[in-house]
């Protein structure tokens, strides 16, 4: 049993925590922290015994849900033959090598190589110092510039960092830094002007895209990231037309795209990828995330074989390719990723999250579109959001200061789920764990309605 009271005198003292509110939290004022202490399906559980169901599988990660002994399994028998050792100089072991022509294979665009890496940042990372690199090697040392997207997240470190497209992980940090541009959201809701349907947004974002290069010089841009479905900026799936829109402007200017796959990968939208699912063709892929179901660091560049070709031919005049970590390819990670998709294969996951997905959907419109605080009920797939609002006619948002979407969430776990509040809005965000039954749903859905209807009921009587 967790000695509760040590556990967390302990944690008080000497973790600093991601995304907390540091003097809060050191005060008590915050309350104690959530010991998490195990975790089967669908559910979590804390030390005190209480069960929660997690409707955001961890940070959308955890796939094929929590406890699935295959993965452990395979963890230990790597750590028991071979625990680590690296990749640089053409070193590898059975279990990469494996992982990484599954991943060449499963890929979307003309995948060629897997550069491997432990997080969804510093994937992007290596996805910058690519373009760089591939733009040297063809002589245009100039073609550097990243465009990302208002409310993509690519990450945290000082670049990935700056690809994200929210002030709230910029400001008091000093970012973003150099050489990053930021174009419009997709967000259709908020975004479009009166009377534009979605294909016509899609076309004026597309023609901002493109007027910003023009502005910018084609010659100076090298890459264009972005989610093919917005993730932390709010779970919102783009509007019709808009990846066909986009990816003519990139083709124009001779712009890589990356598409950040972190979050839509291994089946989230109900399609292997998201590309798939809105016919991107990238030249970049970054994964992480569902590729382990987070049960060990792992995280992925897939480059196109239009971009290592580049880097082949280049090699005789730069040499060895000067990239890469510690701990890349890791060997206990592919063993992990290696039983993950084992399990995302025979549980046909990715047809799964279709059908439970689209389950989903219906019954989050069902149960929240007809709500007065309710501006947009969105998703695709396995992943869905509400956007909450004063008035829904005017679109006014509310107060800041009344944290709506903070609350509900709160509300949420005293009933015993997890469900985000989104950093961008009042947002609340559901991605659960692919493997969720409808039944699952149906208990996510009534508590969550509960959660609302309880907070819409505090704003009513305030
Ligand atoms: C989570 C996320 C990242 C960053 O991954 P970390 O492992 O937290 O560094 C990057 N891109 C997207 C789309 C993400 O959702």
């Amino acid at each position: 049993m967790t000695d509760i009271a040590n556990i967390s005198t302990l944690d008080r003292a000497s973790v600093l925590h991601p995304f907390t509110q540091l003097k809060d939290f050191a005060s008590g004022k915050a309350g104690d922290p959530t010991i998490v202490t195990g975790g089967k399906g669908v559910r979590i559980q804390d030390a005190t015994g209480r069960e929660l169901i997690d409707g955001f599988a961890g940070l959308y990660c955890v796939n094929i849900g929590y406890g699935r002994t295959e993965v452990a399994d395979a963890i230990s028998r790597q750590a028991h033959q071979l625990a680590y050792y690296h990749t640089y100089a053409a070193h590898t072991t059975d279990e990469l090598a494996i992982l990484a022509d599954r991943l060449v294979r499963m890929a979307p665009g003309k995948a060629s190589k897997v550069f491997f890496g432990m997080s969804g940042s510093d994937a992007n990372e290596t996805q910058a110092k690519l373009v760089w690199y591939y733009n040297n090697l063809r002589g245009l040392p100039k073609k550097k510039k990243i465009i990302s997207r208002q409310r993509g997240y690519h990450g945290c470190s000082v670049f990935s960092g700056s690809l994200t497209g929210m002030s709230f992980y910029h400001d008091h940090m000093d970012l973003p830094y150099g050489g990053v541009l930021h174009t419009g959201s997709p967000h259709y809701y908020w975004n479009a002007e009166t009377g534009e349907d979605e294909e016509a947004f899609s076309r004026r974002r597309a023609a901002e895209l493109n007027a910003l290069i023009e502005r910018e010089g084609p010659e100076t841009v090298g890459a264009f990231i972005a989610e093919p479905v917005l993730g932390t900026g709010g779970i919102t799936p783009p509007p019709a037309g808009y990846w066909r829109e986009i990816q003519a402007v990139l083709r124009r200017h001779d712009v890589l795209l990356i598409a950040d796959e972190v979050i839509c990968g291994f089946g989230r939208t109900g399609a292997p990828f998201g590309s798939h699912l809105y016919g991107m063709e990238p030249d970049l892929v970054t994964v992480a995330k569902g590729l382990t179901s987070g049960y060990v660091p792992l995280s992925g560049a897939i480059v196109s074989e239009k971009v290592f070709k580049v880097m082949e031919d280049g090699a005789d005049r730069v040499g060895s390719f000067s990239h890469g970590y510690t701990y890349s390819g890791h060997p206990i990670a592919a063993a992990a990723a290696n039983a993950v998709l084992d399990i995302c294969e025979k549980e046909n996951l990715t047809e799964h999250a279709r059908t439970t997905g689209a389950y989903l959907q219906r019954q989050m419109a069902a149960a929240f579109s007809q709500l007065d605080i309710v501006g947009e009920v969105r998703g695709v797939g396995m992943m869905s959001a509400l956007e909450f609002v004063a008035d829904r006619s005017t679109k006014a948002r509310f107060d800041p200061s009344l944290k709506v979407a903070a609350r509900i969430s709160q509300a949420a776990r005293d009933r015993g789920l997890i469900a985000r509040a989104m950093p961008h809005g009042d947002i609340l965000g559901f991605a659960p764990p692919l493997v969720m039954t409808e039944a699952e749903v149906d208990d996510m859905i009534a508590i969550a309605s509960a959660a609302v209807r309880q907070v819409m009921d505090e704003l009513a009587r305030g």
